[in-house]
């Protein structure tokens, strides 16, 4: 297909494809999708090789958030049944970071519930980062707390962060859909903070949220031009108790084919696949990794991943390898260039840097409960019905609420995390 070989050229020279090229990927029939999955693969193995790099979350203050983001289970009014609890100490939320390094994570991604950050906030994560990067060498660590006022970027920074998360989420026309109690400009200007103060910017998107293919493009374009180190890719789970639980959109294919497009138009920045990854790609979750090459290991923010152990049996047997802390993760001409200065992963506040895989603070990454199996006739047939379809024979597009379960465990519980 001449439009691949374009897009393939385009991505090793880190040319911007044309709009109309990258519409035209999400436009792809499902003839042509392992076709798109290997050129947007050539792409990824030219500036990651076969590496995937595993990241870790760890939530230190869940839920009872005042903004008012349609996508989150934190939300201002949520009923979604989360786990609420506020700022965990530093030594806990270091034992935390400690078990997702331990299975396997080179990034530790710090987030917190809120809008943004007060100065006494800054303090608390600033310890947290203090003691996490004291006892554990090497690693790498983004903070995403929300909108930056002036100078907190800069103090993080100074704490030994090496990265900062915060996503567009959505194109500019229709963020006011989605939020109304921040604007698309504040997240834009925070993201620019980050990047002034030497931190490695991290920004993404949420896909699934009702979008329009040329929505999709425009953010991933004003990504693009924001030019972070790395870009997570939510795919929405939509939960009850917040306004997007009936948008059941995407499909495995259309994650593919929506990945693949951000790897052409960001193709030497660290792609992450974030919350929604089990929900939404499912068994194709192998397949993506041609595509991204960053993932996030175990449960996330308010939902539950599935197993570490099953993530780490999956890079492996997809022929890929976990990619390690001594090991740079981005290519160098980008390295070089990161608030990381010493293009090294290996000291201890230094690291070139990608960012965090937090999603807004949420993106697809909360969860609520459907149960199991049933308990809820939400998902269109699910159970309950003389109509629903028997277990093992959903249709790629059915909603599957029986794949949504609400962390458990983990920071902010007495339970062992999952990683
Ligand atoms: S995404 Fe962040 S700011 Fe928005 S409601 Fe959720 S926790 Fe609050």
């Amino acid at each position: 297909m001449d439009l691949l070989n374009t897009l393939v050229d385009k991505g090793l020279r880190r040319e911007l494809p044309t709009r109309e090229e990258a519409l035209a990927v999400l436009a792809t029939s499902d003839d042509d999708l392992l076709d798109v999955v290997a050129a947007a693969g050539k792409v990824r193995r030219h500036w990651f090789g076969r590496r995937v790099k595993l990241n870790y979350l760890v939530n230190l203050k869940s839920g009872l958030c005042p903004e008012d983001c349609s996508y989150c289970s934190q939300r201002l009014g949520s009923k979604a049944d989360i786990l609420k609890y506020t700022w965990l100490k530093p030594d806990d939320a270091s034992k935390a970071a400690a078990a997702g390094l331990a299975g396997g994570a080179k990034r530790v991604c710090l987030v917190a519930s809120g809008r943004g950050p007060t100065d006494r906030d800054v303090d608390r994560v600033s310890d947290t980062i203090k003691a996490i990067k004291e006892q554990n060498e090497g690693v790498e660590v983004c903070a995403c707390l929300g909108l930056l006022s002036d100078g907190q970027a800069e103090r993080l920074r100074a704490a030994g962060a090496d990265a900062y998360n915060h996503n567009l989420n959505t194109s500019e026309s229709t963020y006011g859909d989605i939020t109304t109690t921040h604007t698309y400009a504040d997240r834009v200007e925070t993201v620019n903070k980050a990047h002034a103060a030497g931190l490695s910017a991290c920004s993404g998107l949420i896909a699934g949220m009702g979008e329009s293919d040329e929505d999709l493009v425009d953010v991933v374009y004003s990504l693009r031009e924001l030019d972070p180190d790395s870009v997570p890719v939510n795919f929405l789970i939509p939960f009850e108790g917040t306004p997007l639980a009936k948008e059941w959109n995407l499909t495995p294919q259309r994650c593919l084919r929506i990945l693949a497009m951000v790897r052409f138009v960001c193709p030497d920045v660290e792609v992450r696949i974030a919350g929604g990854r089990e929900v939404h790609l499912r068994s194709m979750q192998p397949l993506a990794l041609n595509l991204a090459n960053s993932i996030f290991l175990g449960d996330y923010l308010t939902s539950e991943g599935q197993a570490g152990k099953a993530d780490l049996e999956m890079i492996a047997d997809a022929g890929f390898e976990v990619e390690g802390t001594g090991e740079v993760t981005l290519p160098e001409h980008r390295a070089a260039a990161g608030a990381g200065i010493c293009g090294s992963h290996e000291g201890a506040g230094c690291g070139p840097a990608e960012g965090a895989g937090c999603g807004s603070h949420e993106a697809g990454g909360r969860g609520s409960r459907e149960a199991a199996g049933c308990g809820s006739h939400e998902a269109g047939g699910v159970c309950g019905s003389a109509a629903a379809p028997a277990a093992g024979t959903k249709a790629a597009g059915d909603p599957r609420t029986d794949l949504v379960a609400v962390r458990r465990r983990g920071a902010g519980t007495d339970l062992a995390p999952n990683a």
